[in-house]
């Protein structure tokens, strides 16, 4: 068959490098020329986002981070970034607070230069999300995408293995379901396996060794390349899952997508062998859903959706909840049955297996 896509690029530039994230910063910020810069930071991250931001010229420093951007929160850093007549957004943090950025930019149009302290990806995609009436609603807009990434795997250091895992797990989601989403392509997809070898390979130094800088750099480029792959392909079955339940039952973000992976691995691998064998390959097994096993087991992964707060009971609504959002083009049919059955298992954390093509 011959071959026929499209792909878009999103314009964004990226500076990597271990202990340079202040000097990066500065340059980035001067390039954009920035005269009144506006960070934010989350009050466990402060520290950081001082030393890092030490030499710009800061009018305003907004600490009120919280998770999955409450519309209030929005507003009140909205009403300051207008206050303060910021011209740039600096944002030092995980996903929650280069969300709260993003709710900025969405309607200020201020630039953003992001420097992430997490392995989320949100840096790296022009994808907004904004909680109300604990319903999360989600869009996209290129204004919101950072006009700079600014790594560096020092500040990372202090992110405690099992927050690394999850987040890291949030990013090999980003990877595994790009392989099947909306608009998954060659180049997406390249990314997106290079993305999980990276994101796999550091989370295993990681665990045995929290400050091995080779492993922190590992994981902190493949959650750019996971961002990156995320955001061209769009979101497949196991983030409208995700989405869903942790806007329905309020889940932590990264922990769900840790759970809820391989049970959609084991479903979609079967209808599509040629992505499950790379899958396989990049986790370095002969079986993507063992593979995943063993990587998890290593990391001694979140396990079941009930450790998080999700109840038995919870599970026919959330599946009646996710089915209008299954993709049409996922590479298995999903109905009630094998939604029911795929979230009892996830809920249970009972393991997941490699199957055979129907
Ligand atoms: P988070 O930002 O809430 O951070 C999790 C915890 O880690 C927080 O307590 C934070 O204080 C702590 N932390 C962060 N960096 C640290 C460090 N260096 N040392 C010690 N502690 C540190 O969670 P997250 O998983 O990074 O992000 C999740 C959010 O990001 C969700 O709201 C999700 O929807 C969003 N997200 C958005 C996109 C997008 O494209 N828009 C993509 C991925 C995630």
């Amino acid at each position: 068959m011959s071959l026929s896509f499209e792909n878009v690029t999103l314009g964004q530039r990226v500076l990597f490098g271990y202990g340079r994230a202040a000097r990066n910063l500065s340059a980035e910020a001067e390039r954009l020329g920035a005269r009144r810069v506006m960070v934010i930071a989350a009050p466990p991250e402060a520290e950081i986002a001082e030393r890092v931001t030490a030499d710009l010229p800061v009018v305003l420093r907004h600490s009120d981070v919280r998770p999955h951007v409450p519309v209030e929160k929005a507003e009140a850093a909205r009403a300051a970034a207008a206050e303060c007549r910021a011209d740039l957004l600096v944002c030092v943090g995980g996903g929650s607070t280069t969300g709260l950025a993003k709710a900025v930019a969405l309607t200020t149009r201020l630039p953003i230069v992001a420097v992430p302290t997490t392995y989320a990806g949100s840096e790296a995609t022009n994808v907004w999300g904004l909680t109300e009436a604990s319903r999360k609603t989600t869009g996209v807009d290129d204004a919101v995408l950072p006009a700079a990434v600014v790594y560096d795997s020092e500040l990372t250091m202090s992110l405690p293995v099992d927050l690394s895992v999850a987040s890291g797990l949030n990013a090999v989601a980003h990877c595994v379901d790009s392989m099947w989403a909306p608009r998954t392509n060659p180049i997406n997809q390249a990314f997106a396996m290079e993305g999980l070898r990276a994101v796999a390979d550091g989370l295993r130094r990681i665990a045995r060794k929290p400050d091995d800088v080779d492993g922190r750099d590992a994981a902190l480029h493949g959650c750019y390349l996971s961002g990156v792959a995320f955001t061209s392909a769009g979101s497949g079955l196991h983030h409208k899952i995700c989405h869903v339940l942790g806007g329905a039952y309020d889940l932590p973000h990264a922990q769900t997508h840790a759970t809820v992976l391989p049970y959609v691995l084991e479903l979609n691998a079967p209808g599509v062998p040629d992505t499950a064998h790379r899958i396989a390959g990049a986790l370095g097994s002969a079986t993507p859903v063992a593979g995943l096993n063993d990587l998890r087991w290593e990391l001694e992964a979140p396990r079941a959706l009930a450790d998080y707060g999700m109840r038995r009971e919870d599970i026919p609504e959330a599946v009646q909840l996710i089915l209008p959002y299954v993709p049409p083009d996922n590479p298995v049919q999903v109905g009630a049955e094998e939604l029911t059955d795929l979230l009892t298992r996830a809920w249970a954390g009972e393991p997941a297996q490699d199957r055979k093509a129907a």
